[in-house]
């Protein structure tokens, strides 16, 4: 079999890349290691920025993003039971987009099936050879049979645990990363949720996010220690812990319910650099790990994409700067969206070895993000998302 372009992963990136490339006549195989039914049963983001949103018109699959998604001009953080507001539209002019990554994930689907395009499914043993030559291939195991892609080129759109990242030796591979001590429980919840924005809360508890996906089916999160585990942690408890570390009208109002859904995640920045290798991209997860701090591991990974795409359509048009800079140009944007996750976890989460001075430093920086008009266009400015 052969193909121009070999993407490993079918989550957002790949998917994505495969629908842009198709509508501008570029040929690509999708080859993922799971079901389309677990994939499609990942909970996982909810905030598109302003410049994600664009992609997906560009890929002719924002319809239904635009329509049943809800259009963020702000949000809230809270520090010390004090909330305040910043207004994206009146600093920067742009909005977020709450829609769910799932549901994203089922659009690109839709749009991949409509078009007739490949998507090998339940692939074992995903191998990427001679990624550093002329002539780059794939392999898979597939029913017991093994199966050959050759390819011009391959996209590693296959997140933090997939292959890509691992084809690229470690003499050439250079890998910045910082674990932080502590992870975020999450439950889903067939509730209204309790605020028409996002609230970011900072208390001496820890961490706590309100966050939704519609009108009746609520995200909220607290920090938790990492030794912590899901059944330690029964609804009841949950919602107390979230009411304590929320301000109070938002916890006096909060309408609670059964979790269908609950969760810990770990935190972690990571990046990896270049994100080249040969005829190897590396794209999105599989490439770096920002905290869910300020929602922008998902809106990266379209970026990637985004400069990947118009690499790809200049080479076939007989121009390599796009693919030559590639790894430049997205490494640009990745560290300072690093930047923002990093900052923001770091000014509202509960920190075990945190000093009193540090302590004291959390609550400056909370303090001048509430009365710097200049601060707070800073935070909407990277929330909504950097021009790519
Ligand atoms: C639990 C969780 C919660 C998150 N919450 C948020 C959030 O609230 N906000 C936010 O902005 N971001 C969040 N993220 C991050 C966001 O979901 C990712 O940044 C986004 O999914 C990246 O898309 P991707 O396509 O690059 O990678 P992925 O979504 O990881 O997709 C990679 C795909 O590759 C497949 N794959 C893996 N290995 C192989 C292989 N060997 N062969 C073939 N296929 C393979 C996987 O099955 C998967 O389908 C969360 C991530 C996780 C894990």
């Amino acid at each position: 079999m052969r193909t121009q372009i070999a993407i490993i992963g079918g989550g957002p990136s790949g998917l994505l890349l495969s629908q842009l490339l198709h509508r501008a006549g570029i040929d690509t195989v999708v080859i993922e290691r799971r079901s389309r039914d677990y994939v499609l049963s990942r909970i996982r983001a909810g905030v598109l920025e302003s410049g994600s949103l664009d992609m997906l018109r560009q890929a002719g699959v924002a319809e239904r993003a635009l329509a049943e998604g809800y259009p963020h001009d702000g949000t809230y953080l809270a520090c010390r039971n004090e909330g305040f507001r910043i207004d994206f539209v009146k600093k920067t002019g742009k909005q977020v987009m709450i829609y769910g990554q799932t549901e994203m994930t089922r659009d690109l689907y839709a749009a991949r099936d409509a078009m007739g395009g490949a998507v090998i499914e339940e692939a074992e043993g995903v191998t990427i050879h001679d990624a550093d030559s002329e002539a780059p291939y794939v392999t898979w195991v597939k029913d017991g049979t093994e199966h050959r892609l050759d390819c011009d080129f391959v996209a590693g759109c296959d997140g933090f645990h997939g292959v890509s990242r691992k084809t690229i030796p470690d003499s050439v591979l250079r890998e910045y990363e910082r674990v932080y001590p502590f992870g975020w429980l999450g439950i889903l919840s067939e509730t209204p949720p309790v605020s028409e924005e996002l609230i970011y809360a900072q208390h001496a508890r820890g961490f706590a996010l309100c966050s939704m996906r519609n009108a009746n089916l609520s995200r909220y999160y607290v920090q938790v220690p990492l030794t912590d585990t899901v059944e330690q942690w029964d609804d009841a408890t949950f919602w107390d812990e979230l009411k304590r570390r929320i301000p109070e009208d938002a916890a006096d109002s909060i309408v609670t319910g059964p979790s269908i859904e609950k969760s810990i995640a770990p935190l972690r920045s990571f990046v990896a650099e270049p994100m080249r290798w040969g005829r190897l991209f590396l794209v999105g997860d599989a490439a770096h790990i920002v905290p869910p701090t300020g929602a922008k591991g998902l809106n990266l990974a379209v970026s990637d994409v985004h400069y990947l795409y118009e690499g790809l359509v200049q080479h076939y048009a007989g121009d390599d700067e796009g693919i030559d800079r590639y790894s430049e140009k997205a490494l640009a944007r990745v560290w300072k969206a690093e930047r923002f996750s990093w900052t923001l976890t770091r000014m509202t989460h509960l920190f075990p070895s945190l000093s009193a001075f540090d302590q004291r430093m959390q609550e400056a920086e909370l303090d001048y993000l509430k009365t710097s008009d200049a601060a707070r266009y800073s935070f909407a400015e990277n929330y909504v998302g950097l021009p790519f």
